[in-house]
């Protein structure tokens, strides 16, 4: 990329920069404090006691016990944790499990892999706002169900599902419930007691920490078999040296996420309706799943007639994305937007604004006209 390119960033779900308070706080534990949190002697114990701050900090955030925490490399290995966790920890009550069509894809192979090793796995639809109707959910509970695992928010359309109920549900059946919050931690609020879910995944390049570190919430209690084996770190959950300086970083970006959750949500929530309002004046623009029960910061919108794959790459430095950047890579329609009735068509002409805390009102003013330009273009090559 050439320098000095004004980049505009719209991309927030897929990744976010990492705020400079936390990179701060994050680079004395690369140097000069680079001790092993396990190590006994007096250097090894103030990393220990870093890594003991952070998991307070984030085990507050979400009204969670220090010892419920556990680091991981990020979403995609806390997921595999938990689900494949408690799937082999849990076999003597059962091999099925329920899930959701439109998780990330990551909770997806994990569900499919179990698959292949004699799980069964039920992958409930949604309905056309990309909400899991709680009745479904009741159908397919079985008598050897164990696990339930339902992301909180979508990362392509920004669906917030009703975790409350499902939690509720999933208690009076006597299932574990899993959700994978990676889009919604640190986002918004959730109180784990309250909600009483039983896991949950989270990651910090999300939230404003770097990427490669993550972790995994699980209750006190829950049978969980460990994927990695070794040292006995994270209580015999997660072998291997902590990463001290990415576990400092996600404890101080919880810290900061915690003390302006409303303020960033007021703001940028206001950024994201602007932007929508006004896509939304362009003729055959629709948005797509729910625009009620959402995160603040995501649209998901449909621009009849025009390839998705155009528009972005048309749109040059204004940096926005088709879905999920994990699916960027294949030629596949969303399995989201299908799964909440689009066609294939209408999937490839589907764009996603994902906004965050460092954008500003002019830029979403120039990428307003930006798209206006281009899709004037488009229909008048069209036409
Ligand atoms: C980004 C994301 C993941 C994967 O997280 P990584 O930390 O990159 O592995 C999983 N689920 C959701 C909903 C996500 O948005």
């Amino acid at each position: 990329m050439k320098q000095n390119t004004p980049i505009i960033y719209l991309d927030y779900n897929s990744t976010t920069p990492i705020d400079n308070r936390v990179l701060e706080t994050m680079i004395l534990y690369l140097n000069p404090n680079f001790a092993n949190a396990s190590s006994s002697h007096k250097f090894g114990l103030e990393s220990n006691q870093a890594v003991f701050e952070a998991r307070k900090k984030i085990a507050n955030l979400i009204s969670a016990e220090d010892n419920e925490i556990v680091f991981t490399s990020g979403a995609t290995e806390s997921i595999n944790l938990a689900v494949k966790g408690i799937a082999l920890a849990n076999l003597d009550k059962g091999k099925h499990i329920i899930t959701l069509q439109t998780e990330h894809k990551a909770g997806l192979d994990v569900c499919n892999f179990l698959a292949t090793i004699g799980f069964e796995i039920e992958f409930l639809p949604v309905e056309s706002d990309g909400i899991l109707d709680i009745s479904r959910l009741k159908k397919a509970i079985r008598e050897d169900t164990i696990l339930i695992s339902i992301m909180y928010a979508n990362n392509e359309i920004g669906v917030i599902q009703p975790i409350e109920q499902i939690a509720k549900i999933a208690k009076e059946n006597n299932i574990l419930f899993f959700s994978d919050a990676t889009q919604a931690f640190a986002k918004i609020p959730i109180n784990v007691k309250e909600l009483g879910i039983d896991a949950l995944a989270f990651s910090g390049h999300k939230f404003y920490a770097p990427k490669g570190i993550g972790g995994l919430f699980i209750k006190k209690g829950v049978k969980c078999q460990a994927l990695l084996h070794g040292g006995g770190h994270e209580r015999g959950l997660r072998s291997g040296t902590l990463n001290v300086p990415a576990i400092v970083a996600l404890g101080k970006a919880c810290e900061i996420a915690q003390a302006e959750m409303s303020q960033t949500q007021t703001y940028v929530e206001e950024l994201r309706n602007f932007l929508e309002q006004e896509l939304l004046k362009i003729n055959g623009t629709r948005v797509n799943g729910s625009q009620i029960h959402r995160l603040f910061n995501t649209t998901n919108i449909q621009f009849e007639n025009i390839d998705g794959d155009a528009l972005i790459k048309a749109l040059d430095y204004i940096c926005v994305s088709k879905g999920s950047a994990c699916t960027s890579v294949s030629v596949e329609p969303s399995h989201v937007l299908k799964a909440i009735g689009l066609s294939d068509d209408e999937a490839y002409q589907s764009i996603r604004f994902s906004l965050g805390k460092y954008n500003k009102k002019a830029e979403l003013e120039e990428t307003i006209e930006k798209i206006k330009l281009i899709i004037t273009d488009f229909r008048n090559m069209l036409f």
